[in-house]
């Protein structure tokens, strides 16, 4: 089996998962009447304590139904430049909400507070209305990089005092909570609406759930059956989100745990020029400016090992949890065994 560590996408469900899937009750879910996604929308909204929420097929689809329910055609988006819904979204922010975006330059993904309140457009018919602030946590580009929790309440001052919506892209939340000890209730008072990722960390095939207030869940229910995304007996899907709560959140730790041995591993290799820093389950790092990505990624693979280039001279490594303990020292003796001579 190859050692695959190009997204936290990759993982297959488990056999206690498949089995908790096929047990599941279902019904039609547009009708309102699959029992088990009523279970994983009422346990999620609690969890959180949000009103409501809706199961969806994909993190780009909440994500996209946040954005269009927040705001108007017209309305500009804030947020980093590096993040998900500007840069893997298929240009969504526009062709589904008709909206501009405002991007800042944060760190790792990050934006802060300062940078928010002064992206805000005055009141003046020559500007887009600024209506909607988007952050992700943790954040994909930034290599897994978690916000501080006071800044995400510094920046959650700032849109109340606006009049800003403000959305959080939690495909990787259950890493940021699982490294910074945070909790869920914690996320549901200072957002107005969060994503959450089933099919990441936490091992579901598929599946996305958005939270928010009742009104706008009520909305959101609206513009998911216009996206196309009102899926009828989805409560196998569900059902294995439900088992992914009760058994894949406290193992993040161990992705952590491994993409921090391996980030030290790399340390010691010749052929590595700097690593980001490692804050959950993802290490980004350079080569030597003499090797490219591709070089690197063609002998990987020649090594049954499967990584991503995030730029000509960047490699990322996405721990999960179909990477165990063998699989990581596996890694961690082959990644020196790169032939590398410095001219
Ligand atoms: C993966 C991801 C999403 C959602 O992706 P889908 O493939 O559409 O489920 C959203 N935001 C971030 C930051 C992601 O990494």
């Amino acid at each position: 089996m190859a050692i695959e560590l190009r997204s936290d996408t990759f993982t297959k469900p488990t056999p206690g998962m498949l089995a908790a899937m096929m047990a599941a009750p279902v019904g039609d879910d547009v009708f309102g009447e699959d029992p088990s996604i009523n279970q994983l929308e009422q346990r999620l909204a609690t969890m959180f304590g949000m009103e409501a929420a809706i199961f969806c097929p994909t993190g780009t689809m909440t994500n996209q139904i946040a954005i269009k329910v927040h705001t108007q055609p017209g309305d500009e988006v804030i947020c980093d430049e590096l993040s998900h819904v500007y840069q893997y979204e298929g240009g969504g922010i526009a062709f589904n909400a008709g909206c501009s975006v405002r991007l800042l330059k944060g760190d790792r993904g990050r934006i802060n507070a300062q940078q928010v309140e002064a992206a805000i457009n005055p009141d003046d018919v020559h500007k887009p209305i600024s209506r909607l602030v988007v952050l992700e946590n943790t954040s994909n580009r930034g290599g897994g990089a978690c916000y501080n929790f006071e800044e995400m309440l510094n920046i959650k001052e700032v849109c109340a005092a606006h009049n800003l919506a403000f959305h959080l892209d939690g495909a990787r939340i259950w890493n940021a909570m699982v490294a910074q000890q945070e909790t869920p209730e914690q996320y549901g008072a200072a957002f107005d609406s969060i994503s959450v990722c089933l099919s990441k960390g936490l091992g579901t095939p598929v599946g996305s759930v958005l939270l928010g207030k009742a009104d706008f869940i009520k909305k959101a229910r609206r513009v998911r059956k216009v996206f196309g995304g009102g899926m009828r007996q989805a409560g196998y899907l569900a059902a294995a989100g439900l088992y992914a709560l009760d058994h894949h959140i406290e193992r993040l730790a161990t992705d952590h745990h491994h993409a921090n041995r391996i980030a030290q591993c790399l340390q010691t290799c010749s052929w590595v020029k700097a690593i980001l820093p490692v804050d959950t389950n993802i290490v980004i790092f350079e080569t030597q400016p003499d090797l490219t990505a591709a070089e690197i990624i063609k002998w990987l693979r020649q090594h049954n090992v499967h990584c991503l280039a995030s730029g000509k001279y960047h490699i990322r490594m996405v721990f999960h949890l179909d990477l165990h303990e063998q699989e990581v020292d596996e890694l961690e003796s082959i990644l020196p065994k790169f032939p590398y001579r410095i001219s």
